[in-house]
């Protein structure tokens, strides 16, 4: 029996070794995506210049794939439930049956139950969202006295969970989950002239999904009109970032961009991980040395580096 047990001490340390080692892994297409807002063209500028690698891990992948089977598997139950519009398609042999945002799981052509799909919004027909990527939006959720609220599922581990549930937190610690879902109540209002309410973030954990923390809170029409109006810097601003040729360029990035003081950094801006820029970016003597820096030192592929399919270089 002892010896076998130098075996399992050595396996298990192999194991929590390469569950960690982290390994390259192709980056993705830089697009201007919602579920990354929110968006800073200045940080994004930066960003390009330093151009760090991708990498992932057993346990990053795990958690993706988690988070992934968690939204195909709740999305369905709670579309099935009647009170969440999403899209829906027939998976029965061969029927092209589908639904587009509704709350009806019934396939039109045979009558058999749907899968549900989320919600994908295509918004590049209008010039204000031009270089919004599409938006995945997991489902509305329609209250018994008829409102309509975006509903964004979120994976978490289980500590994280029993902590939220303990604290009584009011919102969400990562202010970009908010960005997040915040950035759709308007975009949808916009595509199905429905008016939404709010938003509601249930957090589901990953390791026992019978536990959650809901958040959520409603949203003024003002307050729409405001993210609207944010929406359409970033859309302008993402592209000035893609076509950067000179540093002048970097500069008006500098003069325009969203997030002005250390109290809206930390309030909006702050996202999971925090930004690079944010311990200098108050300070215009330091920022603007950091970037000229990175301005000089920038790559030759600047402006080809994961540029989207499609979108023309300058
Ligand atoms: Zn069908």
């Amino acid at each position: 029996m002892s010896d076998i047990l130098p075996v399992v001490a050595e396996f298990t340390d192999y194991f929590n070794k390469l569950s960690i080692k982290e390994y390259p892994a192709e980056g993705i297409p830089d697009k201007l995506r919602v579920s990354g807002f929110p968006y800073c063209g200045l940080r994004h500028a930066y960003m390009r210049m330093l151009q760090l690698p991708s990498s992932s891990s057993f346990l990053s992948n795990y958690y993706f794939g988690a988070g992934k089977w968690m939204h195909t598997t709740v999305q369905h139950a709670l579309g099935c439930g009647g009170r969440i519009y999403g899209n829906w398609k027939c998976v029965n042999n061969g029927c092209k049956g589908s639904r587009l945002f509704s709350k009806n799981n019934k396939c039109p052509i045979c009558s058999s139950v749907l899968v549900y799909d989320e919600i994908r919004l295509n918004l590049r027909e209008y010039e204000q969202f031009s270089n919004l990527a599409d938006c995945l939006i997991d489902g509305v959720y329609r209250t018994l006295d008829g409102e309509f609220f975006i509903v964004d599922y979120k994976s978490a581990g289980l500590d994280v969970i029993r902590d939220m549930v303990k604290a009584k937190l009011q919102n969400p610690i990562d202010v970009s989950n908010i960005a997040q879902v915040k950035a759709y109540c308007p975009l949808i209002e916009f595509k199905y002239n429905i008016e939404i309410s709010g938003w509601i973030l249930p957090y589901i954990s990953r390791d026992n999904p019978k536990k959650l923390k809901v958040f959520a809170q409603r949203i003024s029409t003002k307050e729409k009109k405001r993210i609207i109006k944010k929406i359409e810097l970033y859309n302008k601003h993402y592209l000035q970032v893609m076509n950067l040729k000179s540093f002048k360029q970097v500069e008006l990035l500098i003069e325009e961009k969203p997030c002005q003081t250390v109290e809206q950094y930390r309030e909006e801006y702050r996202t999971f991980g925090g930004c690079k820029l944010s311990c200098i970016c108050f300070e215009r003597k330091r920022l603007l040395k950091e970037l000229h820096r990175a301005w000089d030192l920038r790559e030759e592929d600047f402006l080809t580096w994961k540029r989207p399919k499609g979108l023309e270089l300058p």
